[in-house]
Parts: structure tokens; sequence; C-alpha cells
């Protein structure tokens, strides 16, 4: 059969880390085809992360699937990966004196922070050594973090589900939709695709997918965060450092691959695009950093931005369109998409397929309504 006349069961916009894990536990069941604007699959939020896995981050929701993602991934299935999917990595939150409210509001907001271990002023230096003496007043230490090897994750997902059948197609920009008769039919330059539902991991731009499709206006901005990475002196233990946040998330500091990664973690809100690492946003890293940490930046080795899409109360959407028949949302992943994938993409294939979330998932006190677009009318 030709594959214009071909009906999919589903097709995924995107295949970032949503598209890909979704389309992974849906490869088995259905009929599916990936469509990827990109001649390469994760071009962009997915291969810009600081690719961390940190429990105590996020809104309620993003917390509770970050937690059904640890057992996939300690144990990934036979042959996901050739490597560990996550290296541990502790957490350091630090503060200065005039900081204090934040970590008790920290305390107050996050159940797991009575696990952390407070650290003391004088302390703060034995695990990071890189903080100027006097900086910081108080620190918590979460030994829960991870690294996560973000390529072999993505790269996991995407080869199971072209193994289970899935069709991947990148280099195909889908412009319009239409639904008629019970199909939609996707425009791109090259033709037509057509499939019973579609299902929207088009991450910054999945709004725009949206208002193509007739749904729902779900307010999801995406937001640039920038990231440098600069060259580390060679005696440090980059193994064992911490990753090093401010309480307020002003920055954060953590080693990567030898070298050290470093951002302002800001977030300013633009339209989707190609994002890049404005000026302003290096300066200001540099100066926040510089504050913090005995560190004298002279040179940047790297410099990215990527786009975080948040919708106003940061937790995802998932679940199909009150508005437009066959249309399922995956979007609004913020800043924790990659860390929330593995229970993101199992629970959203449930989900499209017409089942309840997995128990596990809802065993983490998930409800499907907190996930819906129909909260955000509210
Ligand atoms: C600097 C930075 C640090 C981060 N750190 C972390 C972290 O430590 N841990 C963590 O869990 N998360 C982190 N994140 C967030 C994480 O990267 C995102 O939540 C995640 O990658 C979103 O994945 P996605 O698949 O939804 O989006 P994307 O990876 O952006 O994929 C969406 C895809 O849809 C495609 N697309 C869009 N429109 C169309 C169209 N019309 N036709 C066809 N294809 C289309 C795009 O080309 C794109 O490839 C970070 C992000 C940034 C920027």
């Amino acid at each position: 059969m030709q594959s214009e006349d071909k009906i999919f069961d589903f097709i995924i916009i995107g295949a970032g880390i949503a598209g890909a894990s979704v389309a992974d536990y849906l490869a088995p069941e259905a009929e599916i085809c990936v469509v990827e604007a990109e001649s390469q699959a994760g071009y962009h939020a997915t291969g810009r992360s600081a690719a961390m896995y940190v429990p105590a981050y996020g809104p309620p929701a993003i917390r509770k699937l970050t937690r059904a993602s640890g057992d996939f991934f300690h144990n990934p299935p036979e042959g996901f990966s050739d490597t560990s999917l996550l290296s541990p990595r502790d957490i350091l939150l630090v503060g200065t004196k005039e900081q204090s409210g934040s970590f008790d509001d920290f305390k107050k907001t996050i159940k797991s922070a009575s696990n952390m271990v407070p650290i003391s002023a004088n302390g703060l230096q034995d695990y990071q050594p890189l903080l100027r003496d006097g900086y910081g007043a108080q620190g918590l230490l979460d030994p829960t973090g991870s690294d996560i090897d973000v390529d072999a994750l993505h790269r996991g997902f995407l080869r199971q589900a072209t193994q289970n059948g899935a069709e991947v197609k990148t280099n195909h920009i889908i412009t319009s939709m239409m639904y008629q008769n019970g199909v939609w039919h996707l425009n791109h330059k090259q033709g037509v695709i057509k499939a019973k539902a579609i299902i929207n991991a088009a991450g910054a731009w999945a709004e725009e997918i949206g208002r193509m499709a007739g749904a729902e206006h779900i307010s999801l901005t995406p937001k640039r965060r920038t990231a440098l990475i600069i060259s580390a002196d060679p005696s440090l233990d980059l193994l064992n450092m911490p990753m090093t946040i401010d309480i307020d998330e002003a920055f954060y500091l953590k080693p990567e691959a030898g070298q050290i990664l470093i951002s302002p973690a800001n977030e300013d809100p633009m339209a989707p695009c190609d994002a890049q690492a404005d000026e302003m946003d290096i300066a200001i890293c540099i100066d926040r950093i510089e504050r913090a940490f005995n560190l004298n930046i002279r040179r940047i080795e790297s410099k990215w931005a990527g786009l975080r899409s948040f919708v106003p109360d940061k937790e995802p959407v998932v679940g199909y369109s009150e508005m437009a028949e066959g249309f399922f949302w995956l979007a609004g992943q913020g800043g924790y998409g990659i860390q929330t994938s593995p229970a993101m993409g199992r629970m959203a294939a449930a989900l499209a397929l017409g089942r309840e979330i997995p128990d596990d998932i809802q065993q983490q006190g998930l409800a499907e309504d907190s996930l819906l677009s129909a909260r955000l009318q509210r």
C-alpha cells in the first residue's frame, strides 16, 4: 500500500523525548508514524537539556511522574541501552543568609526535603569546594539525584518503537491538518499523511499544532534557558561534585563530561524557534556564578539555549482534546521532560488507547483530571 493511502492508528508529531517515549509504548499495539520537522530527532529541547534526574524538582504531578519513572531508569528493558541510563549525582541546594525563608518554603512544600541532609555554612565547602568563602549560609543535600544519559534514553525509545513497526519520518514539517470522516489528514511539503488520531508531542510548537487542529487554547509558553560549558581545573573531583543549585533557582552548576556546565536558570518567554544563547543571559550567568563560586570565567567552551515549555500551572497536559476529536495532547513538559519521560510515555500511551493510567503511576497519587486541558479553563 502506498504510504499516502495508508491510515495509521496514530501520527505522533515530534520526535523529541515525548514523541519517542509514547511511540515506544504504542508501537506494539498500534500502527504509528512519528513525524519530525528537523533532519535529526532530538534537535530541539531534548538535545539541549542539563540531563538531570531530580526527584524533588517541579510541581506535584511532575514529581509523581519522576518517581514513577525511577524503576525504568534503574532497570530498563533488556537491550534498551548498552550503558546505564543513570549515574548518581548528589544535588546541593545552597543559599545565602538572606535566602533562609526560601529554605523554609522549600521544606514546607517538598515532602522529601525531610530526607535531605541539612548542611551548615561551615560544611558547605566539604561538598562543593568551588563555593566562595562566606557565600553560603546553609544547604540541603539530596542524595537521590542522577545524571541521565539522554542520548541513550532517546535512542532506546526510538529503536524499540521502530523494532515494533513504527515509522519515523524526519524532514516532515506538518503545516496544516483536517479531520474528515473519522480520519486526520496532515499536510506536509511532500504530501499528506493520514491517521485515526494525532498525538501532539511538538514541544514548543504544541500550541501551534493545537491551533491547526482546532483544539482548545492551553496557554503554552516556551521559555528560553541558557547553558554554558567552561573548563574545569584538572585537580577537581568532578565525579563526586554535586550539582549545585541556588535555592531560588537563580543559577546552577554541574560537572559535565570533564567540564563544568553553568546556567542562569533563566525562563525568558518567547515564540517557538531554534533558540540561541543570548549575550545578556551569558553575562548574567557569569555574574551570578562568579558571585557564588571561586571561578574566574575568561573563556566559554560552548553555549546553547533551549525552550522549556510551560502552561500556567507548570504541570503537563496529557489527554484527548475536549474540542478536536482524536487529538491527544502531550505537552507542557517544562524543565522535566527527560526525567519524567518513561512514566509520561507509558501513561500517555495507555490514555491514548482509551485505558486508565497504569496502576503503579496511579499509586503515586496521579489523577487523570489533573492532567487534562480542561483544568486550564477553570
Ligand atoms: C537548558 C535546558 C535544561 C534542561 N534540563 C533538563 C533536565 O535536567 N532534566 C529534564 O528532565 N528536563 C530538562 N529540560 C527540559 C527537557 O529538555 C524538555 O522538557 C524535553 O526535552 C521536552 O521534550 P519534547 O519532546 O516535548 O520537545 P522537543 O525535544 O522540543 O521535541 C519536539 C519536536 O517537535 C518537532 N515539531 C514541532 N513542530 C512540528 C511540526 N509542525 N511538524 C513536525 N515536527 C514538529 C520539533 O522539531 C521538535 O523536534 C531542560 C531543557 C533545557 C532547554
